[in-house]
């Protein structure tokens, strides 16, 4: 018998939980149609223009990538307004979350805060770097106590997350507050980055009023996470960028793995960006779907936290049954939604938006589920 082993803190990991997929569903349930609202992404699919992109590029497969992709950084560096030298790239805005805490944390010595609940993935890839993680609770409300999540950073602390607006409750604070954050934290920690995730920022209907990023007053210690996941309907493959403070940004380019954003990715991103049409399209399909589950499901009696972003918080009306029960009933009607365990909220749920059809059978099915016993016996 081998002796081989993981490390502790990996053996003793609780690995970050994806929503489920259509094929597992369908297969579980004998389904041929399966709608999937669990993960965010784009409910109108991805950019025509971006597909043909990823068609045009196929016979270049065999190639690899032109490091540190130059002409991705140049275009985002062009949306954003600023200079290409803060811009960095990764596979997924996951990879940079990742490479900035093994960049600026040492394992056993420094430590991360995030709120509790958060998106998970700040916490478990700071626990397999091997970096203390300091959480505090949200408000009751799901908004944020920056005074709170300024105690838990003293000396040690190299990360501090916030994700605007949040995942999973969809709150997004004013920009002044995160900037008031950025320039306290400078005060008491000088050697401490402020990640501010704005994966789901375009979705905000003032997104120029709500995003610090946007602003274009970059406080010197932050990071600004956007990710092409989302709004932009590429999560398959995987891109994500950053807006980093310059010398920062440079560290980044020789820790990152030298092709970790792959052809394809690349020239989808920049199709993407280029097809205005499907993105006025998204925003507009979002914004507008928002209002119809929100409606839609206070109409049900739910209680739904107000959301800047692609999904929607909720939880049952009293007496419906639980949480747990109602996503299952979902399921058998093939629609996936996401149980909140993972985020410590056995009895919420969220719903990501989806295109008007989609909307609709959530909306039906979750009136027959609460007209139903099935939910109250599960
Ligand atoms: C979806 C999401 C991301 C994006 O992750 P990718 O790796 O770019 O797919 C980042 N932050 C939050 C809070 C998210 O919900």
């Amino acid at each position: 018998m081998s002796e081989i082993s993981a490390l502790p803190r990996i053996r003793e990991l609780d690995a970050y939980v994806p929503g489920l997929s259509i094929a597992e569903i369908q297969q579980k349930y004998g389904l041929s149609q399966v709608i999937k609202m669990a993960s965010n992404e784009n409910p109108l699919g991805a950019s025509p223009l971006a597909q043909e992109a990823a068609r045009r590029h196929a016979p270049s497969l065999f190639r690899y990538p032109q490091g540190g992709n130059p002409r991705l950084v140049r275009a985002l560096a062009d949306l954003h307004a600023v200079d290409s030298r803060r811009v960095a790239v990764g596979n997924g805005s996951d990879e940079i979350i990742d490479l900035l805490i093994r960049m600026l944390a040492e394992p056993g010595k420094h430590s991360l805060a995030c709120f509790e609940p958060c998106f998970s993935i700040y916490p478990i890839q700071g626990r397999i770097a091997g970096v203390k993680v300091r959480r505090c609770p949200l408000e009751k409300d799901f908004s944020f106590d920056f005074d709170a999540l300024l105690r838990l950073v003293d000396q040690s602390t190299r990360l501090v997350f916030v994700t605007t607006p949040d995942n999973p409750s969809g709150y997004c604070p004013p920009r002044g507050a995160v900037a008031d954050l950025a320039g306290r934290l400078a005060d008491i920690a000088p050697d401490c980055l402020l990640v501010v995730d704005e994966a789901y920022m375009d979705f905000a209907e003032d997104e120029a009023g709500a995003s610090l990023l946007a602003s274009g007053a970059l406080p010197d210690n932050a990071v600004f996470l956007r990710t092409f996941s989302k709004s932009w309907g590429l999560a398959g493959l995987r891109l994500g960028y950053g807006v980093l403070p310059p010398a920062l940004a440079e560290y980044f380019w020789r820790a990152r793995l030298p092709f970790s954003v792959n052809i394809l990715a690349e020239e989808a991103g920049l199709a993407a960006l280029a097809d205005t049409a499907f993105r006025r399209a998204t925003l507009d399909a979002v914004r507008r779907g928002r209002a119809t589950l929100r409606d839609g499901l206070t109409a049900l009696g739910c209680t739904v936290w107000p959301s800047a972003a692609n999904f929607l918080l909720f939880r049952l009306p009293p007496d419906a049954g639980s949480a747990k029960g109602c996503f299952e009933a979902l399921l058998r009607r093939g629609i996936i939604i996401r149980p909140l365990n993972s985020y410590n909220l056995p009895e919420h749920l969220r719903v990501s938006v989806g295109d008007a059809g989609e909307n609709a059978a959530f909306l039906a099915a979750m009136r027959e589920i609460l007209a139903a016993p099935e939910a109250r016996r599960a």
